[in-house]
């Protein structure tokens, strides 16, 4: 038999001290909640502080009171909400065929299943998102998501109840539909956490993830649909930029990227 990874010994330790049912929920909720605020903290602060103020998308800024507010409600909705939706969709979850028992999935099965799930989620996210953008949807439920025209990585959660369970359903379908081990869907958990807080940023860097990885729509992408009134903004898949291409959804931002880049020629 081969020997035990470091990583296998750190999970055998997790798992001889919790129960799984702990695990998959009050530890996921712990997981979720340190990755969510350390990574949307620091462009609050960017905001808040006027740093890097020339990768900052917008040129307008959210007063602290209006940050702290976000803060504030973000807290209350997951322990309010999250936390009991991860505790009593746990049977469910077994029903899909979550395991957290040795041995741990081969990478290239967790690479392939999270990839799967990034695909999958952004097709079911960019016509429910569509459907939000209607006019009794958006004024009744997605109009909390859009308070902010200014987002901040910490808006990326910031949407009324009803929403953050269309959030939550478009996340766990691709792992209902593979049984995963409960460590690929905390790695996925975590990607999908980045992944909208950056795209919430208000900040696009040389080393935003959109300038490397292609199809990637990032910051720039979603900024522009919380800047444009909601009847006229697209730009409504989470993670990759081909859906609103193919649907035609992309028009108007596509529209603004070649009038800066014409600009940007004759500077
Ligand atoms: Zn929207
Ligand atoms: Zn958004």
């Amino acid at each position: 038999m081969a020997a035990a990874s470091p990583l296998d010994s750190a999970w055998e330790c997790l798992i001889d001290n919790f129960s799984e049912f702990q695990l998959a929920t009050v530890v996921t909720f712990l997981l979720h909640e340190s990755v969510f605020f350390l990574s949307g903290i620091p462009s609050l602060l960017f905001e808040r502080f006027g740093l890097f103020a020339k990768y900052k998308i917008q040129k307008k800024s959210n007063a602290p009171a209006y940050q702290n507010r976000c803060v504030l409600r973000l807290i209350l909705y997951h322990v309010g909400v999250n936390l009991p939706v991860m505790i009593f969709s746990y049977p469910a979850f077994k029903f899909m065929g979550l395991r957290s028992s040795l041995p741990l999935p081969h990478w290239t099965v967790i690479v392939s299943q999270i990839l799967f799930y990034f695909v999958l989620e952004d097709f079911i996210f960019y016509w429910g998102h569509r459907a939000l953008h209607t006019k009794w949807l958006y004024k009744h439920v997605h109009s909390v998501h859009h308070e902010y025209a200014t987002p901040f990585g910490l808006t990326s959660e910031y949407a009324h109840p009803a929403e953050i369970l269309f959030l939550g359903f478009a996340t766990i379908v691709g792992p209902a539909l593979t049984g995963p081990h409960l460590i690929t869907l905390w790695l996925w958990m975590v990607l999908r956490v980045l992944e909208t807080v950056e795209a919430h940023s208000g900040y696009h860097f040389p080393w935003s993830p959109s300038n490397f990885l292609p199809l990637y729509g990032g910051s720039d992408f979603h900024d522009y649909h919380h800047r444009v009134l909601f009847t006229k903004s697209g730009n409504y898949a989470s993670t990759f930029v081909y859906m609103d291409w193919l649907f035609g959804t992309d028009k108007g931002y596509r529209k603004i990227k070649a009038i800066e880049g014409e600009e940007g020629k004759h500077l």
